[in-house]
């Protein structure tokens, strides 16, 4: 069986054709769900899911009564010899909670091995919430970077950051509500301060999506966390050579939370400029924050 023909979906029997099926959920509106996704969980020998209560709600929208498996995080890698085995002569579905399987979500691991088995893997595409932040946003879509959720641990999330200065296009994150301020406040230091989007319970009621400069959005979010989910995007840096002036606002920003050497580092990053000469200014800087005159001597 080619994955052409799994694409067409029938078996001569009239049932799904034996493969791997990747199937993405509405993100918050059930409408989203697409007739040919709603056929193939009608149809599928069994459907593969994070959470089985979740995934209930859905089958009952597609009008489908398949047997579901829980494939979780937890749970994924132990199950994938067993699934791909019965791929040779069933139709597995995957879903996830919501959106599309592999996008933060589980699924990697099954597709490889499916791959490797020479199975025939397919997909019913549809949502996705970072497609859907970037489609609204407003930042430029021509090119962009998926980096998923940031690290929880300040070190380790500052260093993910640092390595996507120089990326050219947006940058799109996942985020959760209690981190978005922390977060936004971070990018800013690193990045230097870009245009941004807030895209909030998408396809909900309270749809909405905010958008500012990093530390405008920062300032809002601090101490008034958004409800519901997020999706977090930052544009491009800007083009053209910054002044002097650009670089020692982002140098006084960075001095606020770390120690010379690292404030030079990030802002060198920033604006890919050599590190030694914003070590030397970083210095100064911050000798004139304490008060004391250039040369660091006390009169
Ligand atoms: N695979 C999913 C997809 O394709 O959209 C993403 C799964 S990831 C575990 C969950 C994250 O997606 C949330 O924390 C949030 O960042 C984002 N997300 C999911 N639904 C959303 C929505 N309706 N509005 C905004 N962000 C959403």
């Amino acid at each position: 069986m080619t994955a052409e023909a799994a694409r067409n979906s029938r078996d001569p029997a009239g049932g799904l054709a034996p493969g791997l099926y990747i199937v993405a959920s509405p993100i918050g509106n059930l409408g989203d769900l697409s007739p040919r996704a709603a056929a193939i969980l009608r149809a599928a020998d069994l459907i593969a899911c994070e959470d089985t209560r979740v995934t209930a709600t859905l089958l009952r929208a597609a009008g489908s009564n398949r047997p579901m498996l829980r494939f979780d995080d937890h749970r994924s890698r132990a199950l994938v010899p067993e699934l791909v085995q019965r791929m040779a002569s069933q139709a597995v579905a995957l879903v996830s909670d919501a959106g599309t399987p592999l996008v933060s979500d589980p699924g990697h691991d099954l597709v490889r091995a499916a791959r490797a088995a020479g199975i025939p893997v397919t997909t019913a595409p549809g949502p996705c919430a970072a497609i859907a932040a970037l489609s609204i946003a407003g930042l430029p879509s021509d090119r962009f970077f998926f980096a998923g959720f940031l690290p929880s641990r300040a070190a380790a999330r500052d260093a993910a950051i640092a390595a996507l200065v120089a990326v050219p296009g947006t940058l799109i994150f996942h985020e959760t509500a209690p981190r978005l301020a922390a977060t936004l406040a971070a990018l800013a230091l690193h990045l230097g301060d870009r245009p941004a989007a807030i895209a909030r319970e998408l396809t909900k009621r309270h749809e909405e999506v905010v958008t500012g400069r990093l530390s405008e959005l920062a300032a809002r979010y601090a101490g008034a966390p958004p409800r519901g989910e997020i999706v977090l995007l930052v544009g491009p840096g800007e083009a053209g050579p910054s002044t002097d002036d650009e670089i020692d606002a982002a140098l006084r920003r960075a001095l606020g939370s770390m120690p010379p050497g690292r404030a030079a580092a990030s802002v060198a990053a920033a604006f890919g400029r050599p590190r030694g000469p914003l070590y030397a200014r970083a210095l100064a800087l911050a000798t004139e924050a304490e008060g004391l005159p250039p040369d660091g001597k006390a009169a």
